[in-house]
């Protein structure tokens, strides 16, 4: 069976947290002890399931932080087939270890994707995995097998027979990666173009104009009082509606942010069909983790 359309696609957001994650350690806040379990955000991540063209079953990563074992547990995953990283924070890599399960259960390497720069700071954090000292692991310790792919904004790749685009970010002063996924045969549903755009402060243009039109976006809205590295819920919305999203899922959300008001806030402003104000006819939503959109 080759050439097929992709099939059965599923984007789980396994988590949805800011880089401490909610609860913080030690908060007693309103949101960090409330009962509604999609307050309790692991850190940001997701995966994509689908049937790849010749029939196979994929899952792509998209980041990888400190919480994969867990939400992987959750989400039932049981392979990895690429790995797209953003950038190389701490709470989008340092995962990265625990993908040898998924070498020993499928045998095979797994492929990770990323810029030269977050290469560079990978092959610093996980030396032990991708180069040449074996570190604190010379005892031929069991480590993952990663292979790594260097790619550039606006340089399309195939991933399974999806095409991946990265598109430039602005992560505060440092440039990160968003990404576009598409189904080049089409693919009927609510999913693809998927964009999934974390870490981010500000769009440039060209990448504004490279993600106009996604069908679902997955974007950073960190809470309302402004930081210097991240979307407000403000800055969020507004950002979907140049985008013109279909549905826009807000993720990286700090202990500001309690899940039921921003919803019911985002309802009301955006709409959901009232067709009144700057927002009209776009669908802004919080995320939580187990959330999933299929294709
Ligand atoms: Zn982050
Ligand atoms: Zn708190
Ligand atoms: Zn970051």
């Amino acid at each position: 069976m080759t050439n097929q359309p992709i099939r059965d696609a599923r984007l789980t957001i396994l988590g949805t947290g800011t880089s401490s994650g909610v609860p913080a350690i030690g908060c007693q806040c309103e949101v960090c002890t409330s009962a509604d379990p999609r307050d309790r955000r692991t850190r940001t991540a997701g995966a994509l399931q689908f049937i790849d063209p010749g029939g196979h079953a994929r899952c792509i990563l998209l980041d990888c932080g400190p919480d994969h074992r867990e939400q992987a547990l959750r989400a039932r995953l049981t392979r990895v087939d690429e790995i797209l990283v953003t950038h190389a924070h701490v709470d989008h890599v340092w995962g990265l270890d625990e993908t040898r399960r998924y070498n020993i259960m499928q045998g095979s390497s797994i492929r990770l994707s990323s810029d030269a720069a977050t290469l560079s700071s990978l092959r610093t954090i996980y030396s032990h995995i991708l180069g040449d000292d074996p570190g604190p692991n010379g005892n031929d310790a069991w480590v993952a097998d990663i292979e790594t792919r260097e790619i550039r904004p606006g340089e399309p790749f195939d991933c399974f027979g999806l095409r991946v685009t990265a598109v430039e970010l602005i992560h505060g002063r440092m440039p990160v990666l968003g990404f576009r996924l598409d189904a080049p045969q089409g693919m009927a549903g609510g999913l693809f173009p998927l964009a999934w755009c974390t870490d981010v402060s500000t769009i440039p243009t060209a990448s504004e104009a490279a993600l106009r039109g996604v069908t679902t976006l997955v974007l950073d809205g960190l809470r309302d009082r402004p930081h210097p590295t991240h979307f407000t819920i403000g800055q969020a919305v507004d950002a979907a509606g140049r985008i013109a999203a279909r549905r826009t899922i807000l993720v990286h959300l700090a202990h500001d942010i309690l899940h039921d008001r921003l919803e019911r806030r985002l309802r009301e402003a955006t709409g959901a069909g009232a067709g009144a104000g700057a927002g009209a006819g776009l669908s802004v939503e919080p995320g939580w983790d187990g959330l999933t959109v299929a294709g």
